[in-house]
């Protein structure tokens, strides 16, 4: 179906605008505001109900607000403002890519592309196909590389009941709720192969045929191509593989993985797409490898040859710095799945197990990470820190080397700006910057002039935001209170509090409690009077971790107490929506880790884009961005016993607060109210971070540290043949 096939379902539009059809397929909506005014001048409320989602809008809107908007003068002008932007874009030919030519010389007759593969990407709150960091980050890959016109296929899943959706019911317990997809609602289309044909892929699971229907979505001028088992032909079981994110036992899990990772490569060549170089973000991907090897060997390539081959071409991105959190899955599995699949590759059943095997307390086990590690030439972990952590926990791999010179470098993660920059801020930076300044989002120079923004201007938005925000918080509380049909009882928030930010997942290791060490100390440093603080916390636990679980639970109760109700806030559904709000409209960003569990962390850097400043244990990006200006540190010291470093790191971020932050924040304001020592820090923030830890700067990383040589490789192999 193409989108004019799919004219059935849609209300007719008028053809004075009836390309907004055509826009709504492409996710370029996604981080331009002016083109989401498109959908959401047609029908304001409507556009809330859709939950900001342009193909469903179109799909329900009535026939008048399309007939009103397309005589409306001023709408017609920004439709065709909006559509020129998006086609100069699509059209470009002086992109990034185009004048940079990162992979020239090389013999192949066409660009190489990359092929980047996840098990979740975060691209929109309209498409809950990802549950927290890791699918955000691939989100925002690749929507950067179609900014810089990086020639790169994404490939995932579609899942039709997505990730939960979080309700907390009044006892503070997290409720899952998960709505169906319907995939006519989202702005996803069928894929088809250059013959036009329906791509259906087709893989042994277990023994019994599975089949999975290709999908795509348009991420500006980059394709995702998503995989989707809820089709006819499969056994009940089977189409229910897919159902959602990271659920389910561990059969399920291998199943799910073998169809990310060999599922994906036969949709790949069905598509009739073959990529030089194969980028997996986590090791979810890595069953991909097996594919690529079996394709050489069956046509006659000796293993080792292949093996060489799949290597020189393969990037692994690793995430976790927690050992127990990286897939490892029992031997017995592993052979349920695949012994089929070794004879094909020419080795043996011990053979086979060896390239994944990592020896575990529990006993053998088929890592992910491990697989990912032996057939990827490049490998990364994701801040600095991480490296090194990473390194350390793969030690073993290599015991004739030292820990440094484990083969796994560090790329550090960064954001997508124009996603997660407010259209307030945005305005500035085009009048202090330069026009131009996304061209060039990632020079440090450029950035430099926010120095030139006179403080009472960076103040009076930064102000707005957080008005903005506070109305935002009340209006999703009043829903809520609604929908348990209970009253309001006392006001919530107030608009000129100094305001701190704290939303994340529930992992045991991120400490949401931490702030709640001390109630006696919170309360004072809450009720300080003339300098008051309030806080809003959000995030959601996978619904079968108890202990996320009961974190949710004692955040929420804590924040109904006497002293702590109406300044401390818990929101339900912590989304990319919410995630935007908060980022941009806080004061303080709140980050809390037990170090070095916090791999990167990502929010943060949205937040200083915005000139919301960090406060923050030194983990993660952190201790790279942190130069005592930009923000603050806390728990700079290191203890064995968790709960001694918990009361350490809680008495730290007390005494910031106390000493450092809110004084900054309330005291030596000009006559116009101006607080300039904290403009200061916010400038510092934007000028540190927004061009080092952006997606522009990851990508380039990617491309100089692991593209290029991947291609450079391809192209000697491909000389030697
Ligand atoms: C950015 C983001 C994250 C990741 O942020 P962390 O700093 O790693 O916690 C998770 N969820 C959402 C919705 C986000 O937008």
């Amino acid at each position: 179906m193409s989108p004019l096939d799919l004219a059935l379902f849609f209300t007719p539009i008028p053809q004075r605008i009836a390309r907004l059809r055509e826009l709504a397929y492409n996710l370029w909506w996604s981080w331009h505001p002016e083109a989401q005014a498109l959908y959401s001048q047609i029908d304001p409320d409507l556009w809330e109900l859709v939950y900001h989602n342009p193909v469903k809008l179109l799909r329900e809107v009535r026939q008048r607000r399309l007939d009103q908007a397309a005589s409306n003068p001023a709408y017609v002008r920004l439709f065709d403002a909006v559509l020129a932007d998006f086609d100069a874009y699509m059209h470009n030919r002086q992109t990034w890519f185009a004048r940079h030519a990162p992979y020239a010389p090389t013999s192949q007759a066409a660009t190489p592309v990359v092929a980047y593969f996840s098990a979740e990407f975060g691209l929109h709150e309209s498409l809950p196909m990802y549950s927290g960091g890791l699918g955000i980050l691939a989100g925002d890959h690749i929507k950067e590389a179609s900014d810089i016109d990086l020639p790169l296929v994404a490939v995932g899943f579609i899942y039709p009941q997505g990730y939960f959706r979080q309700r907390i019911d009044p006892e503070g317990q997290q409720l899952a709720e998960y709505p169906r997809l319907n995939v006519v609602d989202v702005p996803v289309m069928p894929a088809w192969t250059p013959d036009g044909n329906e791509v259906v892929v087709e893989i042994e699971i277990a023994g019994r045929m599975t089949f999975a229907k290709a999908y795509r979505v348009q991420v500006g001028r980059i394709p995702l191509f998503l995989l989707d088992t809820d089709i006819h032909p499969n056994s009940e079981q089977n189409r229910e593989l897919l159902a959602r994110i990271y659920s389910g036992d561990e059969e399920r899990r291998v199943a799910q993985e073998v169809m990310l990772g060999i599922g994906g490569v036969r949709m790949l060549r069905q598509l009739g797409i073959n990529p030089t170089v194969w980028h997996m973000n986590e090791g979810h991907a890595a069953f991909m490898v097996l594919e690529l090897l079996r394709e050489q060997v069956v046509q006659g390539m000796p293993f080792d040859q292949a093996r060489h081959t799949v290597r020189s071409q393969t990037i692994f991105t690793t995430h976790t710095p927690a050992p127990s959190a990286s897939d490892a899955f029992s031997m017995n599995l592993i052979e349920k799945f695949f012994w089929r699949y070794w004879p094909q590759l020419g080795i043996s059943h011990d053979e086979f197990m060896y390239l994944a095997r990592q020896d575990k307390a529990s006993g053998p086990a088929f890592s992910m990470t491990t697989l990912a590690l032996n057939f990827a030439e490049r490998c990364n972990g994701v801040s600095k820190l991480h490296g090194h952590v990473a390194r350390g926990m793969w030690h073993w791999l290599y015991p004739d080397r030292s820990r440094d010179q484990v083969p796994i470098g560090a790329i550090s993660n960064g954001v997508h700006t124009a996603s997660w920059l407010a259209p307030e801020m945005h305005q500035i930076y085009d009048a202090y910057l330069g026009l131009e300044w996304p061209d060039r989002l990632d020079n440090p120079d450029v950035w430099a002039r926010i120095y030139a923004i006179p403080n009472d201007v960076l103040w009076s938005i930064r102000r707005r935001l957080r008005q903005n925000l506070v109305a935002f918080v009340r209006e999703r509380t009043r829903q809520r209170y609604q929908r348990l049909a209970l009253a309001m009882t006392a006001p919530i928030l107030d608009e000129e509090t100094l305001t701190i930010g704290f939303a994340r997942r529930f992992a045991p290791y991120k400490r949401a409690t931490l702030l709640f060490k001390d109630l006696e100390r919170l309360k004072a440093i809450l009720h300080n009077p003339g300098r008051p603080v309030q806080i809003i916390f959000a995030g959601k636990t996978h619904p079968s971790d108890d202990v996320g679980k009961q974190l949710i639970q004692e955040v929420y109760q804590l924040s109904h107490t006497a002293g702590l109700q109406g300044h401390i806030i818990f929101l339900e559904e912590y989304d990319i929506a919410m995630a935007r709000e908060l980022v941009k409209g806080v004061d303080v960003w709140l980050n809390t880790p037990r170090r070095p569990y916090e791999a990167s962390g990502t929010s943060g850097q949205k937040a200083s884009l915005n000139g919301v400043p960090n406060i923050s244990i030194l983990d993660g990006w952190w201790p790279e961005a942190y130069n005592e200006r930009n923000g603050w540190a806390i728990g700079e010291e290191w203890y064995s016993d968790p709960e001694e470093q918990d009361q350490h790191d809680a008495n730290s971020l007390y005494c910031v607060l106390e000493q450092k932050v809110v004084p900054l924040f309330y005291d030596q304001r000009d006559a116009a109210e101006v607080p300039n020592a904290w403009i200061a820090v916010v400038k510092e923030a934007i000028v540190t971070v927004a061009p080092r830890f952006s997606a522009r700067r990851m990508l380039r990383d990617y491309i100089e540290q692991c593209y290029v040589p991947a291609v450079l490789a391809a192209d000697e192999s491909a000389g030697e043949t």
